[in-house]
């Protein structure tokens, strides 16, 4: 199967040589997914999640049993308190901005103790001007810059806690930057420190790409607030739209009157038809991370064996499923691209090329071929065309897909005399 879809049996072998050496660390991977999907399974059954529950609702959406059950298995599943899971709520982005906009107010400040957050947050954050952002309504920002290993500075950090700090932000994940992500752990250290200066500042974790990945979740060690996307890891790539907010019921609610209106808060918000994707999803969802963790895994261990600068590297612990190669080249991020999109399910025969994408300093090359438009829990990656020419990949929603795509990759590179194997 593997040569009628393009790969040569060279490039299986170098591949099925890294993944024998890899036989332990994917039974751990085994054990943390057994682990969740017990989790997941154990605070479904708590809520009695019963056939009533996948029905839909139209309109205001009133008593909608599936929605509100939903909230509460998320809630237990994150040992939290309360939580918003709602297609209402249309991109990562969009939840993060609720949580923000719900429990900040004119004249308070934001910090982040984590250096820069997330691109598409400088513009709610006003750190890049922008309309409606935080700044525009008397909301201040400041943020303290990591160390230079990518710990947290806590010197710096109790410093700009002041009277106006009224919300400290923490992403665990280091999306497109080269800093190493947050282990939970660390987090959780981050937030003791916080709560020693100010016991009552509230603490929100952006938990974009960490769900399932550990067997705790910044929720287990003290974030008041956890926030992610549907389309990537809880949606467990079948959620077609969506966003969730976890945490402390009062700041949860906080969020639901920005979510929808004063007043209104969580009460309406009609589900469409989706509540069967949203709960099946999440019962898979610690399955599907643990395929898209084996597919990082794999492809830092092969591109580190072909001597390419990977991040993370292809024996250290893993806190995200994103996984960065710097291929040092134009054409090998557009080989790489080409190998991922060629591999996809859907879309497969499209030739992804570098483009001028709004937001960006330089041109991007995207691959995704995906079932829902822009999911990055499927397999996808991406690259901006400028030194030192790296690809940003991750998802699968299976491993034997992840483990495709990246031989698909390789031998594009291969193909193109861009990489010799060994
Ligand atoms: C993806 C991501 C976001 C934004 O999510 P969108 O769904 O793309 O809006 C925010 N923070 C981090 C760390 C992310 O990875």
């Amino acid at each position: 199967m593997y040569e009628s879809l393009g790969i040569s049996s060279r490039v299986y072998e170098f591949g099925q040589e890294i993944i024998e050496g890899l036989k332990e660390r994917f039974e751990k991977i085994d054990q943390v997914a057994e682990y969740n999907q017990l989790k997941v399974l154990s605070a479904m059954q708590k809520n009695r999640v019963s056939e009533a529950c996948l029905g839909t609702s139209t309109g205001y959406g009133y008593n909608d049993l599936g929605r509100d059950t939903l909230e509460q298995v998320y809630a237990d599943t994150f040992h939290a308190q309360a939580a918003l899971v709602r297609p209402q709520i249309t991109c990562g982005t969009h939840a993060l901005a609720i949580a923000l906009f719900g429990n900040l107010r004119p004249g308070d400040e934001l910090l982040s103790i984590a250096g820069k957050p997330y691109d598409t947050l400088e513009e709610v954050i006003g750190i890049r001007p922008s309309k409606g952002s935080l700044a525009e309504y008397g909301i201040t920002y400041r943020q303290v810059e990591l160390h230079e290993d990518g710990s947290f500075d806590y010197e710096k950090i109790q410093e700009a806690i002041n009277d106006r700090t009224k919300l400290v932000t923490i992403q665990r994940s280091k999306g497109y930057q080269t800093r190493p992500s947050f282990s939970v752990a660390q987090i959780g250290e981050a937030i003791a420190f916080v709560k020693k200066c100010r016991p009552e500042l509230p603490c929100m974790v952006d938990n974009c790409y960490g769900e399932f990945v550990d067997v705790i979740e910044p929720t287990d060690v003290g974030a008041d607030l956890m926030v992610g996307s549907l389309i990537k890891n809880p949606g467990g790539g079948l959620a077609p739209i969506g966003g969730y907010i976890v945490g402390k019921k009062e700041l949860v609610e906080n969020a639901s009157y920005r979510m929808t209106s004063p007043g209104l808060g969580m009460e309406v918000g009609a589900t469409l038809g989706v509540n069967q994707a949203f709960y099946q999803g999440f019962f898979l969802a610690p399955m599907v991370v643990k395929g898209a963790l084996k597919g990082a895994i794999f492809a830092a261990n092969v591109y580190e064996k072909l001597g390419f600068p990977v991040i993370p590297n292809g024996t250290e612990p893993r806190q995200d499923i994103i996984q960065a190669v710097t291929l040092g080249s134009p054409e090998g991020v557009v080989a790489f691209c080409k190998g991922i999109q060629a591999a996809a399910p859907v879309d497969s025969y499209v030739e992804p090329e570098p483009w001028d994408m709004p937001g960006y300093d330089s041109q991007v090359i995207m691959a995704a071929g995906a079932f829902v438009q822009g999911s990055s829990i499927e397999l996808s990656a991406d690259g901006p065309m400028k030194p030192p020419y790296a690809v940003y990949f991750q998802g699968g929603l299976t491993w034997e897909h992840a483990k495709l795509g990246i031989l698909k990759s390789l031998q594009k590179l291969v193909d193109e005399n861009l990489v010799r194997l060994p």
